[in-house]
């Protein structure tokens, strides 16, 4: 398994694409199958609804479980989880469900500067349909992931698992320093 990390519009899903044609990789979204769990309009779809909204980070149980239910669906065994763990206690929520069981070779970020990920975010919010794709909601995604997902990317560097790719280059640009480290694993 690789963790897929980065602020909000740093390319996470783009080249977790470009990973599953090239490699054929398993790509999960925890925000993507939170998106899909509110559409079932299931009993947690309003909370899950309230938190994207806010950019807050929904509780762990309900990610972790949605997570371990398409990995299990999934044939492929090689998993890009992108968009989680977003905190130290998405983090610990993982391991205490999963603890050594899966493998993870390493986290990679995808590092790129606000101004730039704020300009990607508005130009998306056009076609993206994303209720959270709105300058509000944008900032305080931004907030959050300073204040709860860079501790979890401090935490991946002390264990030397962190791979940190700029993402302020073109597409093609971090496509090409993303393949080498996926082609021999
Ligand atoms: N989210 C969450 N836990 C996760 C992943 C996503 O609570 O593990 C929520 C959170 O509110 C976040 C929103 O889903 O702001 C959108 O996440 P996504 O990863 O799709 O956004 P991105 O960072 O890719 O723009
Ligand atoms: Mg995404």
């Amino acid at each position: 398994m690789v963790f897929v990390l980065g602020g909000p519009g740093a390319g996470k899903g783009t080249q977790c694409t470009n990973i599953v044609k090239e490699f054929g990789w398993c790509h999960l979204s925890a925000g993507d199958l939170l998106r899909a769990e509110r559409a079932t309009g299931s009993a947690n779809a309003e909370l899950i609804n309230t938190y994207i909204r806010e950019g807050k980070i929904v509780p762990v149980e309900i990610t972790v479980k949605l997570l371990l239910a398409a990995m299990e669906k999934s044939e492929t065994k090689k998993f890009l989880i992108d968009g989680f763990p977003r905190s130290l206690n998405n983090y610990e929520g993982w391991y205490d469900v999963v603890g050594d069981d899966v493998h993870v070779a390493f986290c990679l970020f995808f590092e790129c500067p606000e101004e730039e990920l704020e300009r990607r975010l508005l130009a998306r919010a056009q076609s993206s349909g994303r209720d959270d794709d709105n300058i509000e909601s944008i900032r305080k995604r931004f907030k959050i992931f300073i204040e709860e997902t860079m501790p979890v990317i401090d935490k991946f560097k002390a264990k030397d698992q962190l791979k940190l790719i700029s993402s302020v280059q073109s597409i093609e640009e971090v496509w090409g320093q993303t393949k080498l480290l996926f082609k021999d694993l």
